[in-house]
């Protein structure tokens, strides 16, 4: 019954064009396109995702507009770690540790950090890239390689773990943060064998994670 009447909604919708001219939801439209540009869903998820928010008006749309703007007033990227942080307050990633770590883990997505830290393999600090150099629009500034550097220097790093994809993009960044790196005493591994060609870090479970990690390679020339 109610997959009907969602059919029926989702036919209304696909005339929006003429639909918008006539009732002047122009707004519609517009949080669509917004919508189907997240990961994962295209225009027609998009249509579905928004039938819901109107049709909770209470419920879904006036908390999540107000969220929203919280969360653009508020959360920032640190300028140091990459992290995502509340602007009113330090990082807890990189500033207000209550542990001191001599290794740095570098990742392309919080949600990269996310499954690292979820397997406990790893007791470190982490960098965070947001990208990759060839990501579409990505300027090597915002993957702040140079705070990376800082980073390390000032805190003595012993080990930086290079964990990006084994996708071009990913070994294309590993490589140019290692040559970023020769200026510093760290030791530069990378993530070995147990990742598969393409693999992103956010996705591959937790053995061949630990294996990864486990089995990481020097890969410069001043390494032990
Ligand atoms: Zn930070």
């Amino acid at each position: 019954m109610k997959f009907q009447s969602l059919q029926v909604d989702l036919a209304f919708l696909d005339l929006n064009g003429r639909f918008n001219k006539m009732q002047n939801i122009n707004e519609i439209e517009e949080l669509i396109k917004l919508i189907s540009k997240l990961p994962g869903l295209g225009p027609k998820s998009a249509k579905r995702i928004v039938l819901k928010l109107i049709n909770n008006r209470d419920e879904l749309v006036k908390p999540m507009a107000n969220i929203l703007a919280q969360v653009y007033k508020n959360v920032i990227r640190c300028q140091s770690c990459g992290t995502l942080k509340s602007n009113s307050l330090g990082c807890n990633n990189c500033e207000n540790t209550k542990e001191k770590y001599n290794k740095i883990c570098v990742v392309e997505d919080i949600a990269d950090q996310w499954s690292i830290e979820n397997s406990n393999i790893y007791k470190g600090y982490f960098h965070i890239l947001g990208g990759t150099i060839s990501s579409a629009g990505q300027r090597k500034e915002d993957l702040l390689i140079n705070s990376l550097v800082e980073r390390v220097t000032k805190e003595n790093i012993e080990e930086v773990i290079l964990a990006t994809s084994a996708t071009v993009e990913g070994q294309t960044t590993a490589y140019y943060i290692q040559d970023s790196l020769k200026k510093t005493s760290a030791k530069v591994t990378k993530l070995a064998q147990g990742l598969p060609v393409g693999g992103e870090i956010e996705n591959l479970d937790d053995g061949t994670l630990y294996s990864a990690f486990k089995n990481r390679a020097g890969i410069n020339t001043n390494s032990d």
